[in-house]
């Protein structure tokens, strides 16, 4: 974590006497997300090194994943790191913080489709792997990795030793879409933290709150909204948490659960679903919902949150939580990364992070495919 802006890797800030944000951002491409993946570069390197093999990655993203885990492999001559993303769908910040890195291990693919399509490229390429070397490996640095979730565990226990020395059961605030960073805080319960509830706080696409509220857990199709970053019609961690918490780790009753989804919902029976309220309170925030908070936030307290922070307060202020336990709201990116949100608050951002205005002035570099696998496949063996 040696390349993050700030000393302390993630600073606490009052909101109320029960209440603090815990920012997350202080990374490279100022998302949380790098916490996790600067953590899995070095792992990876390590086993590289020791078992002299190389690495081609490969990645869909329509957000914050591609910068984060392109920032992490750039420079590593180990390393070949191709990232897809749809041509037009994510916004001009987030494709910029990729295309700008000119690295010869470096390919930004822009495909003429959607996320989906993106996706499924990356899935055929673990079927077919005809482009790889010898001597490489294939990985994929979406948040089913395992690696990722390890490195989230860390700040959830850094977090409570600071806030409450671990001496209070405290309540976390977690906004989310693939439940990769509300997995990490339910893995660090399990090996000891205190903890009070994890509020699962999810955007208008949300298949987890219909979980928790209605014992519901059934795809829609995905919403564009203010917090681009949760936006899935699947959660792709939730799967562990059916295995681990309900199904005690009974792997056929979880793959029961799972065969017939997504075509079927997945309702639990009733006494294993009724579990989920000994640890779990969630809430579903709508985007006006969301500004309106940047805006509350702004004016009460002169502070700047995301749109992905303001999902997470605003849930805490919706359900009324008992005041006994402290409540730490993950703050999962920078403000400045968001600036049309900002904007429709009504805010003019006063002072750009210098990593974020670098991306502004640098040339563009990546490569224009059709969602046509071979071509990307052949594109991927010339470039090794
Ligand atoms: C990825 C991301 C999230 C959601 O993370 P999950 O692991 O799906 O819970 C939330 N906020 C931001 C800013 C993100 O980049």
């Amino acid at each position: 974590y040696k390349d993050f802006g700030s000393e302390d890797l993630a600073p606490l800030t009052n909101y109320n006497d029960n209440i603090k944000i815990l920012e997350l951002y202080h990374g490279p491409t100022l998302a949380f997300k790098d916490f996790a993946l600067q953590f899995l570069s070095r792992i990876f390197n390590l086993f590289l090194e020791r078992n002299n093999k190389n690495i081609t990655i490969i990645g869909a993203t329509s957000g914050d994943t591609g910068s984060a885990a392109i920032e992490a492999f750039k420079n590593n001559p180990r390393v070949n790191i191709i990232i897809l993303h749809p041509k037009g769908k994510v916004s001009e910040f987030q494709r910029r913080q990729m295309t700008t890195i000119h690295e010869d291990n470096v390919f930004t693919l822009r495909i003429s489709g959607t996320f989906d399509d993106c996706q499924d490229i990356v899935k055929e390429a673990f079927q077919d792997r005809s482009f790889l070397n010898d001597d490489q490996y294939l990985l994929a640095v979406n948040s089913i990795n395992w690696v990722r979730i390890i490195g989230q565990i860390c700040y959830y226990f850094y977090a409570s030793c600071k806030y409450t020395n671990f001496n209070k059961d405290i309540n976390f605030s977690v906004p989310t879409g693939n439940f990769g960073n509300v997995f990490a805080c339910y893995a660090a319960h399990k090996m000891g933290l205190p903890l009070n509830k994890i509020v699962v706080s999810v955007n208008e696409n949300d298949i987890l709150n219909r979980f928790f509220i209605n014992n519901d857990y059934s795809k829609q199709k995905v919403n564009e909204t203010v917090s681009p970053s949760m936006d899935i019609s699947v959660a792709s961690n939730f799967e562990r948490l059916i295995y681990d918490f309900y199904c005690d780790r009974d792997s056929d009753l979880c793959k029961n659960f799972y065969s017939t989804f997504p075509a079927k919902s997945i309702n639990l029976p009733a006494g294993m679903w009724e579990k989920s309220k000994d640890l779990f309170l969630s809430y579903a925030v709508d985007n006006s919902k969301t500004i309106e908070a940047i805006q509350n936030v702004y004016k009460s307290h002169n502070y700047l949150i995301d749109p992905h922070t303001a999902v997470a307060l605003v849930s805490v202020n919706k359900l009324n939580m008992n005041k006994e336990y402290p409540t730490l709201i993950l703050s999962t990116a920078h403000p400045a990364k968001f600036p049309n949100s900002i904007q429709e608050a009504g805010i003019s951002i006063k002072e750009m992070p210098k990593r974020l205005s670098d991306v502004y002035d640098k040339e563009e570099i990546s490569y224009e495919f059709l969602a046509d696998k071979n071509a990307i496949f052949n594109f991927i063996a010339s470039n090794n």
